[in-house]
């Protein structure tokens, strides 16, 4: 019974084929997870960062948490408005392709000249 047999056939196929998207998916899953964490840790990091300076400008400038808050409120303001003061502009390296600042001359990883690219980010 050869049709009987290729449709068993098929049918193991297809266990297999979704036992084996199961497990990318739980690759997936454990990659996500892991990069979760790993952003976890960084918010933690500029969050220590930023306390510190708030403390330092707190003791040092006599400021309010009023005026961080009013501050906070105005920068979420400008950066709603598409505009961002401290955000450098950035352009791709013809070589590498990785982001370095509009006005260097050269590119900080590879070192190729920059001269004459536009920003592109
Ligand atoms: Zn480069």
């Amino acid at each position: 019974m050869p049709d009987l047999l290729s449709f068993f056939g098929q049918d193991e196929d297809r266990s297999r084929d979704a036992v084996h998207e199961g497990k990318r998916a739980m690759d997936k899953v454990r990659e996500l997870d892991l990069e979760v964490r790993e952003l976890r840790k960084e918010v933690k990091r500029v969050q220590s960062a930023f306390h510190a300076l708030w403390d330092l400008t707190a003791e040092s400038m006599g400021a309010t948490e009023d005026q961080l808050r009013d501050k906070m409120a105005e920068i979420d303001e400008r950066e709603a408005d598409g505009v961002n003061l401290l955000a450098p502009e950035l352009v791709s390296c013809p070589s590498c392709n990785r982001k370095v600042l509009l006005d260097r001359k050269t590119c900080i990883y590879c070192g190729v000249a920059l001269r004459g690219i536009k920003g592109d980010a």
